[in-house]
C-alpha cells in the first residue's frame, strides 16, 4: 500500500496493515504489488515473495527510471480550468499510461469556473478526437454530480492517479474515498513517521466497491526518458496510420527524406502540439541506452 525507504506497508486479507522489510537486496516492490509475506510480530512481517506483475509504472528523474506502482488497469490525469495546466505533462501522462498498456482517463475539475473551463474544454478538444476520454466535474461545488460521473470509470479498476498540483487530485481522491485521510494517517503510523511523510505512492481501496486509487504526489516534470524510441512511436495512436510507409524502414521520424509522419504532419494530419511532444520524447529516448531487461 505505501513504500518508505526500506519499509513496505501491506494490507493483508484481514484488513490489517503490516509493516514489513525485504530479505537480502533484492528491488523492492512497488505501491500495488502482491506480495507474501511471513509475520515476525504484531504488525511486522517479512516479505518471501512478489507475485507475478501484469505490469509496472515509472516516472524517471534525471537520474533514473524511478518505480511508482504495479498492477494498474487505468491512468487518470487531473487537469483543471484553473490554474492553467501543462500540456506537455498531459501529453507525457497519456504516452505513459500507453507505454504501460493501460487505459488513460483525463478528469477536467474546476468546471465551475466557466470561462476559464470553456478555454481548459477547447484545449482538450485534440484528445478526444484521439479517442482519450475526458470526465468533467466541479468537485468542490458538486461533489456529489462529481461522484456519479467518476464511480463507473473507477469501480473495479486499479487506477492511478496524477496531476500537478492545485488541480484538485486530493479533492478527487477525499470523493472517491470519502475515508482517505483517516487511511493516510494509518500509513503515516504503521511507519512511525509524521504526517508530513512523503511517501511516492499511497494505495487506497474503494470503500464501496472493488477497486483501488493510487495516489502518486503532485509533480511539475514526468520524465519518460526510460521508454524506447518504439515504444514511444507506439504511444502516440495518431502516428500508426503512418508507420511503416517512411521511405526507410528504420525512420526516426525526425529528419529523414520520404517520412510519411513528417508529410502527414505537414498536410496537418497530426496535431503540432503532439509531434513537438513526439520528437522531444523521441530525441530525449534516444540520449539514452535501454536495457532490454530495464523498463522500456
Ligand atoms: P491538489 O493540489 O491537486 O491535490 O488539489 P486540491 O484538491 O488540494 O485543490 C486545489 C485547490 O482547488 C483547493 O483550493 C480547492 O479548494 C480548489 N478546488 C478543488 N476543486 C475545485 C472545484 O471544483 N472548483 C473550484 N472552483 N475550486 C476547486
Ligand atoms: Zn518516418
Amino acid at each position: 500500500m505505501a513504500a518508505h525507504g526500506r519499509h513496505f506497508v501491506v494490507g493483508n486479507a484481514r484488513g490489517e496493515r503490516v509493516v514489513c522489510v525485504t530479505r537480502g537486496k533484492k528491488a523492492g516492490p512497488a505501491c500495488g504489488d502482491r506480495v507474501q509475506y511471513t509475520a515476525t510480530g504484531v504488525s511486522q512481517g517479512v516479505i518471501d515473495a512478489l507475485l507475478p506483475r501484469t505490469n509496472l509504472f515509472y516516472r524517471s528523474d534525471a537520474f533514473r527510471a524511478k518505480l511508482l506502482a504495479a498492477n494498474l488497469t487505468q491512468l487518470c490525469t487531473v487537469v483543471a480550468a484553473e490554474p492553467s495546466y501543462s500540456d506537455d505533462l498531459l501529453g507525457r501522462s497519456l504516452v505513459a499510461a500507453e507505454a504501460t498498456g493501460i487505459k488513460p482517463l483525463i478528469v477536467l475539475n474546476k468546471v465551475d469556473l466557466a470561462e476559464a473551463a470553456a478555454l481548459a474544454r477547447s484545449r482538450l478538444a485534440l484528445y478526444g478526437t484521439l479517442g482519450y476520454e475526458v470526465v468533467e466535474v466541479s468537485l468542490k461545488t458538486d461533489p456529489k454530480g462529481a461522484l456519479t460521473r467518476l464511480w463507473p470509470h473507477f469501480e473495479n479498476q486499479s487506477t492511478v492517479l496524477v496531476g500537478q498540483s492545485g488541480m484538485g487530485k486530493s479533492s478527487l481522491l477525499n470523493c472517491l474515498v470519502p475515508d482517505a485521510q483517516a487511511a493516510t494517517r494509518e500509513i503515516s503510523l504503521a511507519l512511525h513517521t509524521g504526517k508530513h511523510t512523503t511517501t511516492d505512492a499511497r494505495l487506497y481501496p474503494l470503500s464501496a466497491a472493488q477497486g483501488q486509487v493510487i495516489d502518486t504526489p503532485g509533480f511539475q516534470e514526468f520524465g519518460l526518458a526510460h521508454l524506447s524510441p518504439g515504444t514511444v512511436e507506439r504511444a502516440f495512436p495518431e502516428l500508426a496510420p503512418f508507420l511503416g510507409h517512411c521511405r526507410f524502414n528504420n525512420c526516426t521520424h525526425l529528419i529523414e527524406p520520404g517520412c510519411a509522419v513528417l508529410e502527414a504532419l505537414r498536410l496537418g494530419q497530426i496535431d503540432q502540439r503532439r509531434y513537438t511532444l513526439f520528437a522531444h520524447l523521441t530525441r530525449e529516448s534516444r540520449t539514452q541506452s535501454h536495457a532490454p531487461t530495464g523498463p522500456h
